[in-house]
């Protein structure tokens, strides 16, 4: 079935099917249908967003929280058939996609309770009588730039803190996961979103996106993406001192240590570069193994990546859907053939693909300074190279221009609260695979892979969409 996508504007369900999306594990099955909106699109979501905030942010926070309660409830009970439109959008297998739906219900949910504890801080004045205290008010519009990788979590990590906290929102979603966004929009619409607070407009990122960034009602805008889009618009914002906050790509390093256990070791690394079909910010790209456990390692790695099974994340047993889109598969393949041509062996993986389905791959024999070592690929891709021992094997993982997520494998604590203090990333994981977050702590980057100004998630996540302001309150 083709469900025909429209915008949301002001609560009205607007535009004509202009593009579709197809199945990326079967093309003959159009998911949806959507709308190829122009900048007049965005023009009016804007403005229905400006008219509506003030009412918005007149409620009560805990009366805001109520309808993000609400809306998880309603998507708690469309959780598998949501999970099911997930998995046909862009391709993740059904339990990856019933734990992103279950990840948005939860988000909703943790932001939603939020609206009995937003507030801020009393504190002594050093003049006599008087008290000062902190209010933290909403920016107003905001606008969110979303990719296709994880279509309905990232929408609602970035709506549910800027809507509990008072603002009105503009979504611009991926155009190859439409769907998604429109599932969580509804939820929301259904739970009594008043009109105009939420608004989707779907489209090309470079005529929706750029005009929502160029809009002087917009008071900050929230991208994830890639890092060439996400600094594009980093000089758009900062050149309106609009707030911006960027949350692009990575080239995640591990460490694996002459002491870890290589089979624990390969399990850890596989689930962290396989796991999504490798098209994950978080996912394992890159693995310094120290020589004594390189070997053993590296046979543990290519058993794992032996036990996927590929194929349509609707079938029971697959472990590994297809890669999103053509384009995508493009880069993967461009990838692997250029580390080949740069030297590198192939244990596993690295052949033809059948349709969109590549399989798990495995590169050795490279040098850190390839580009299959050093450049984003996003496909289930894993580069192992050579550390001489522990401190090489930091100071490589430290040579990026990325700086995401890290990881480290082994039983030494020492190595692990040394790795910890000095990786320069946003998140590190000792023992446990790059990818996979909690909602209710920060996440981010450093460097190329983020603004590394305001996190999101977590009890920080409604600081980007509010600001500050002091009051100082005297008696008489
Ligand atoms: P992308 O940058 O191509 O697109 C992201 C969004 O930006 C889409 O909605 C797109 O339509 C829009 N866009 C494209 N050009 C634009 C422009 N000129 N102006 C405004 N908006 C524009 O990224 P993608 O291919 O959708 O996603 C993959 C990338 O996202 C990878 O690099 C991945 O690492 C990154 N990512 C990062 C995180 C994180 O939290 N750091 C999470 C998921 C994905």
């Amino acid at each position: 079935m083709t469900t025909a996508v429209q915008n949301l504007i002001d609560g009205g369900w607007t535009g004509s099917p202009g593009s579709e999306r197809r199945n990326p594990a079967n093309p003959s099955d159009v998911v949806a249908s959507y709308p190829s909106s122009g900048r007049e699109d965005a023009d009016a979501a804007v403005a229905a967003a400006a008219a509506a905030q003030p009412g918005w942010a007149a409620r009560t926070p805990s009366a805001r929280g109520a309808v993000l309660m609400d809306a998880a409830d309603l998507l708690r009970t469309r959780h598998a058939l949501v999970a099911r439109d997930l998995v046909r959008e862009e391709g993740k297998t059904l339990p990856e996609a019933m734990g992103e739906v279950r990840r948005a219900i939860d988000v909703l949910r943790y932001f939603g309770s939020a609206g009995w504890r937003l507030g801020g801080d009393v504190l002594p004045s050093s003049v006599p009588d008087t008290t000062v205290l902190t209010r933290a008010e909403p920016i107003g519009v905001a606008a969110l730039i979303t990719p296709w990788n994880v279509p309905i979590a990232i929408p609602a990590w970035k709506m549910a803190p800027a809507l509990i906290s008072g603002n009105a929102v503009v979504l611009k979603p991926a155009d190859l996961t439409p769907l998604s966004a429109t599932h969580l929009a509804r939820a929301l619409t259904d739970a009594g979103l008043p009109d105009g607070v939420l608004n989707v407009v779907h489209g090309p990122g470079a005529v929706v996106g750029d005009a929502l960034a160029r809009d002087e009602r917009v008071g900050a805008l929230s991208f994830t993406g890639s890092t060439r889009v996400g600094l594009g618009l980093h000089g758009i914002l900062s050149a309106r001192r609009a707030r911006v906050q960027l949350e692009m790509g990575g080239k995640n390093g591990y460490l694996i240590l002459d002491d870890a256990d290589p089979a624990v070791a390969a399990r850890i690394v596989a689930a962290g570069g396989f796991g999504l079909t490798g098209q994950a910010c978080t996912a394992t790209s890159r693995v310094y193994c120290t020589p004594g456990v390189r070997g053993a390692f590296l046979t543990a790695l290519a058993a794992e990546a032996a036990r996927v099974v590929t194929g349509d994340g609707m079938t029971d047993g697959t472990t590994m859907g297809p890669v999103v889109s053509q384009a995508q598969l493009d880069t993967d393949i461009t990838a692997v053939e250029r580390a080949r041509a740069q030297g590198a062996s192939i244990p596993t993986g690295g052949s033809t693909p059948d349709g969109l389905l590549f399989p798990p791959t495995i590169l050795t024999d490279l040098d850190h300074d390839t580009d299959a070592a050093r450049e984003e690929i996003f496909g289930p891709v894993i580069t192992v190279l050579d550390a001489r021992d522990y401190d090489d094997g930091l100071a490589k993982i430290n040579d990026s221009p990325y700086g995401l997520t890290a990881g480290i494998c082994t039983n030494d604590l020492t190595r692990a609260q040394h790795f910890a203090a000095h990786v320069q990333v946003g998140v590190v994981k000792v023992n446990r695979p790059t990818t996979g977050l909690d909602l209710n702590v920060p996440f981010g980057g450093v460097k190329d892979s983020s603004t590394n100004t305001f996190r999101e998630q977590g009890p920080g996540a409604v600081e980007f969409y509010t600001w500050s302001k002091t009051v100082y309150i005297g008696t008489n």
